[in-house]
């Protein structure tokens, strides 16, 4: 594989896919952190299944890995913030989409206090990492532009938590351009978890997922996704009590960084087929046990 300079004459690697490929250049020399790639749950829009590890382990990647336990944190520490606090306060926005976060923070501050203070899937699953393979580098790969934003403003015991975010399109490119081999390695990530937060790149996949029997009823909540339908939702209903809320049209699903043509709801068929698919595979002992973030902090600020 050529790691080297763009070709300026052709396609040129933007500054995040240098990056990664500097990470991973880097990580071959003899005592240096070795890289994992932290994988959104709607990659199989984009790739398929099967491929997926053996290709990015093929790529230099040392550990594949999805940040689905990290949505099963952050349903867990929502489900105990709205339980305690469901006397005193009135609402409930999920934080989750960092486009929903900063509409919130600029079009509609006086709802800003109902953003519930935790991290996001990715800095929740990026600290796990971090403790449990403290040498390792980190590479998240999203279909969302804005998690670059927010992987830059994200740290942890004072550090910069993830070294590098790229889009699922940016991936594809330099899978085009390097052409790594498949390595024969399992197709199954190096996971903590692998249920049923799969679909949480889904619109309404968050409030399907939270486990809100006693805390909250199907009526006090309210799913939406893509801008129009947000506006309509924060103008409208505010008689709801929590918000599902996410900016791009269809969920994640419909995000930039994604590169597949395909509409919405045949993208949504491919997160469904791969939860269920994946429901049946074995997960070799690692089953979402608390050992894995014990001790980590979670909790945000919205200032
Ligand atoms: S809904 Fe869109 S902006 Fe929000 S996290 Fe998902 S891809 Fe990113």
């Amino acid at each position: 594989m050529d790691f080297g300079l763009p070709n300026f004459f052709g396609f040129a690697y933007s500054e995040d896919q240098l990056l990664v490929l500097r990470l991973l250049k880097e990580s071959k020399k003899r005592g240096a952190s070795k890289v994992i790639l932290m994988s959104a749950p709607s990659f199989v829009v984009d790739f398929d299944y099967k491929d997926f590890c053996p290709l990015m382990k093929g790529l230099g990647f040392d550990k594949v890995t999805e940040l689905t336990f990290g949505a099963k944190i952050v349903n867990s520490c929502y489900r105990s913030y709205i339980k305690e606090n469901k006397e005193k306060q009135e609402k409930f926005i999920a934080s989750v989409c960092p486009s929903t976060v900063e509409l919130v923070k600029n079009k509609y501050p006086y709802l800003k206090r109902f953003l519930l203070p935790f991290d996001s899937p990715m800095v929740a699953m990026s600290k796990v990492l971090k403790k449990n393979y403290p040498k390792h580098k980190i590479v998240f790969v999203s279909p969302c532009s804005a998690k670059k934003v927010e992987a830059k403003k994200s740290f942890y015991n004072g550090k910069q938590l993830i070294d590098a975010v790229i889009t699922f399109s940016e991936l594809k490119q330099i899978l085009a351009k390097e052409k790594p081999k498949k390595l024969s390695v399992s197709h199954k990530f190096d996971s903590f978890y692998n249920d049923y937060t799969k679909i949480y790149p889904l619109s309404g996949g968050l409030g399907a997922t939270l486990n809100k029997k006693g805390i909250l009823s199907e009526s006090e909540m309210v799913s939406c996704d893509g801008f129009n339908q947000i506006q309509r939702v924060f103008e409208k209903k505010l008689d709801k009590v929590f918000f599902d809320v996410l900016f791009c049209n269809g969920g994640c699903i419909g995000g930039n960084g994604i590169s597949s043509k395909l509409p919405i709801v045949l993208r949504k068929q491919k997160v469904l087929s791969y939860r269920n698919l994946s429901k049946k595979e074995n997960m070799d002992g690692n089953q979402g046990l608390s050992k894995y973030f014990r001790g980590i902090n979670f909790s945000k600020k919205f200032d």
